[in-house]
């Protein structure tokens, strides 16, 4: 047996500070710790280099999008090696086996009837001309009156679409966003309910999981689990790899998980 590590992927967009360091530093003394006990250990991570922070960095220093990520990829590189970080391989999101293993799997979620496309509405900032992902449409929580992010409340750990928000920002200008429709793919979680609920019985059982863990997954199972877009009308990520879909990658919180098995299977090959 293999004990696998899956460390958390630097976002390509800013220097790693200490902060960072010590959220990643837990999963390499762990991994020392197995191999010192003789254990086979695959310890994996690498730069997170899609999304929209790095084309919007790309655009305000007149660069590339490649040349952001490079520099920082770079820079990750050499301060992990400096600290002695024991990585069995670190890759980054916008290497060619990434791309064509995360389309791989889309493509066998599709054929086994977990995706459906479906039309909505999505703020889009005419200023930026640009669809505005998630976390980038900022305003008032409608659940506790807090200030919220698209995706989710802080405050009150609500999940929300970004639509939901009162008073709604574009976080690169500041304007009032339109809405737009487009079409998506979105990934049938509702299927998965009653197998996560017995999952979750059971790791409450085994006394494995965290007391806040179990309570919060507990909730959102309560609230029923929302079908989630799976792509998005991105300038910089995985192209979602079907004819009439130019344009639109795959969402980041399917596509960087992803990067876990894509890199060991890297690591294998
Ligand atoms: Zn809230
Ligand atoms: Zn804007």
């Amino acid at each position: 047996m293999t004990v696998f590590i899956g460390g958390a992927w630097p976002y390509a967009n800013g220097s790693l500070h200490l902060g960072h360091i010590a959220a990643l530093l837990p999963g390499d003394i762990l991994a020392r710790f197995y191999r010192q006990k003789g254990e086979k250990v695959l310890y994996v991570s690498g730069s997170d280099c899609n999304g929209t922070p790095i084309s919007i960095r790309a655009n305000q220093e007149k660069s590339t999008i490649e040349a952001i990520a490079n520099r920082y990829h770079e820079e990750f590189v050499a301060c992990f090696e400096k600290l002695g970080f024991s990585y069995d391989s670190y890759t980054r999101t916008d290497a060619e086996h990434h791309h064509k293993s995360v389309q791989a799997i889309f493509l066998k979620l599709l054929e086994n009837g977990y995706l459906y496309k479906k039309t909505s509405e999505q703020a889009f900032c005419e200023t930026d001309y640009q669809f505005l992902p998630d976390r980038f449409v900022e305003g008032t929580c409608p659940n506790c009156g807090g200030k919220a992010r698209g995706d989710q409340c802080d405050h009150c750990s609500a999940i929300l679409d970004p639509l939901d928000l009162i008073d709604k920002r574009c976080k690169i200008c500041g304007n009032k966003p339109t809405i737009k429709e487009t079409e998506h793919f979105y990934f049938s979680f509702s299927q998965f309910q009653v197998k996560l609920e017995s999952w979750v019985i059971k790791a409450q059982k085994e006394n494995r999981w965290r007391k806040n863990a179990i309570s919060l997954t507990t909730r959102y199972l309560k609230e029923g689990v929302p079908d989630r877009a799976v792509t998005r009308d991105l300038p910089n990520g995985v192209d979602v790899p079907l004819a009439g879909y130019e344009g639109k990658k795959i969402y980041v919180w399917i596509e960087a998980v992803a990067g876990y098995l894509t890199a060991s299977k890297e690591w294998a090959n």
